[in-house]
């Protein structure tokens, strides 16, 4: 079974240097990110659970796979 409870970490933007703000965890069906995904091809097929950060400023996203 998977946990959704997970700590939200204080990541800052590699660009601007502010902090990233915390946008939920996410389900991302593998098939719209296959481009961005296609060197990972150890991972299993179908959805992936993530967090995503998102810098307010310029958009970076950074993203954690949950287990
Ligand atoms: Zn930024």
């Amino acid at each position: 079974m998977k946990r959704t409870a997970q700590k939200i970490r204080k990541i800052n933007c590699p660009y601007c240097g502010i902090q990233l703000a915390y946008k939920g965890a996410q389900r991302i069906q593998l098939g719209r990110w296959g481009l961005l995904l296609e060197h990972w091809d150890n991972w299993l097929s179908g959805s992936l659970n993530v967090q995503l950060y998102e810098c307010p400023k310029c958009g970076k996203i950074e993203m954690f796979r949950t287990r």
